[in-house]
């Protein structure tokens, strides 16, 4: 391995995603009803995976729809950090999140760094139903992926050796 590549793969570290992914389902109130539509509708393929939520949206899923979600705390009282919390200890790698851009929400801090830590750990993530649409009839739904994240060890330590 030549010494750029070997930098590279020191800076970086492969995740994967399993065939069964570690879905976390949210939904502000306006968008509620799309979420249980959208269950309903993908109810076959979801049944496949993992499901967890924000407090109201998990119930609202298991108690309309029969689908097994495990239930978080509500987003304004710090579902969405819990969720982000999951994707950095790797338990959560999946996200559809039917965000309503039209309604202030109190924990709009909280949502911003959901949809950061989403980025930083590479983590599939859709703010809308159309991308929802598309996520989750790709054919990588019944494939293993591998992504690729700072490696946050060697980060750390690069760090405190040069600060
Ligand atoms: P909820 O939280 O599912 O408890 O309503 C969603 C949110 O507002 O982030």
């Amino acid at each position: 391995m030549d010494e750029v590549n070997k930098k590279n793969s020191d800076d970086f570290i492969t995740l994967s995603l399993g065939k069964q992914k570690n879905i976390a389902l949210i939904a502000h109130d306006g968008k509620k009803q799309e979420m249980l539509d959208w269950c309903e509708w993908n109810k076959e393929i979801l049944s496949k995976h993992f499901l967890s939520g924000t407090g109201t949206t998990a119930r609202m899923i298991t108690d309309r729809i029969g689908l097994p979600v495990r239930i978080f705390n509500s987003g304004p009282l710090g579902g969405d950090q819990q969720i982000g919390a999951k994707i950095i200890e790797g338990v959560l790698d999946f996200v559809v999140f039917f965000s309503d851009p039209l309604t202030a929400q109190p924990h709009d801090t909280d949502i911003r760094a959901l949809l950061r830590i989403a980025l930083v750990y590479d983590i599939p993530i859709a703010t809308n139903r159309s991308s929802a649409d598309f996520m989750i009839t790709s054919p990588l739904m019944n494939e293993e992926y591998q992504r690729q994240v700072l490696n946050f060890h060697h980060a750390a330590q690069k760090r405190a050796e040069e600060l």
